[in-house]
């Protein structure tokens, strides 16, 4: 992987997204590589190759100054890159800004998939409005590695997750993108570990997400049969929330099995971005029914 220091003239950015008001990526670019990460569909965001990452350096220190004009109520971690990358120990970008958002008592959400966070529980813990966002939502390591180039595995998640429970942090599994054919919900909910107390199922998005990659990985390495059946639900809206509604009822039937509380979330259809998405609003029977 190749490193570039890389300076920012501003650390904290307003966010569409509705978990906060503000939004802090400390690195460009990420080491993960999600082929279907939403990221890379902004020019802006995206790095020359999935190898290549940018150091927010100074990030520390505009965020400092930033502070003293800007009044964020909550700010999201991670909305465009892993905040916790294997080289955080070295720069401590990310550990310097949690310490300033410690310091100024301002409560933060951080979006991750990286055990590499269990280093930094510690701080996360200081303020306990803080909530971790955990994604989980493969239930196979052979799908993360096709789909995922280098991150952690379905072990060190679920102990990522055992640790973050154990320090008493605000925590929900996040099962996002949902891919078809990709993410088993049944295998994925076995997989979680007890005494989690939320989880959310976020459908993809294909006009968000990478669809030609996905697609492509999928005829290369799973059965054939699925890229035709990925392609069919996306294909018109209608195709697509027939899925949804079936998901929903899946959903419904696992409920009775688990103690956890269940989001569901739902992309509109057609859409590059539904910001009315509601992360607070528990499953129920209305609530992708009237954005459809
Ligand atoms: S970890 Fe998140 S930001 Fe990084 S490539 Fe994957 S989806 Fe994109």
């Amino acid at each position: 992987m190749t490193i570039e220091l890389i300076n920012t003239q501003k650390t904290l950015s307003r966010t569409q997204i509705k978990l906060a008001d503000y939004a802090i990526n400390p690195y460009k670019g990420c080491e993960f590589g999600c082929a279907y990460c939403y990221a890379q569909k902004n020019k802006n965001l995206r790095r020359e190759g999935s190898a290549n990452l940018g150091v927010k350096i100074n990030a520390p220190e505009t965020l400092e100054k930033e502070l003293r004009y800007k009044n964020p109520r909550r700010v999201l971690l991670g909305s465009t890159t892993e905040c916790f990358p294997r080289v955080e120990p070295q720069y401590r970008v990310t550990e310097k800004i949690l310490e300033i958002l410690n310091r100024n008592s301002i409560p933060y959400t951080i979006l991750t998939k990286s055990d590499v966070i269990n280093g930094y529980l510690h701080l996360i813990r200081e303020n306990h409005l803080n909530k971790i966002y955990f994604t989980f939502n493969f239930d196979s390591n052979k799908i993360i590695k096709i789909f995922e180039n280098s991150s952690p595995d379905l072990a060190r998640r679920q102990e990522t997750i055992k640790n973050i429970i154990a320090g008493g942090i605000d925590l929900r599994v996040h099962v996002g993108p949902y891919i078809p054919r990709i993410s088993h919900l049944a295998g994925i909910f076995s997989l979680i570990p007890a005494n989690v107390q939320e989880v959310d199922v976020e459908l993809y998005h294909h006009e968000m997400g990478n669809f030609r990659e996905i697609l492509k990985r999928v005829e290369a390495n799973l059965p054939a049969g699925d890229k035709e059946e990925i392609n069919r639900i996306y294909k018109n809206k209608q195709n697509y929330t027939a899925f949804a509604q079936a998901l929903k009822d899946e959903l419904k039937e696992l409920k009775q099995e688990y103690p956890f509380k269940i989001f569901y979330l739902v992309p509109e259809y057609g859409k590059f971005y539904t910001p009315e998405m509601d992360y607070e609003s528990p499953l129920r029977d209305d609530n992708f029914a009237d954005k459809r």
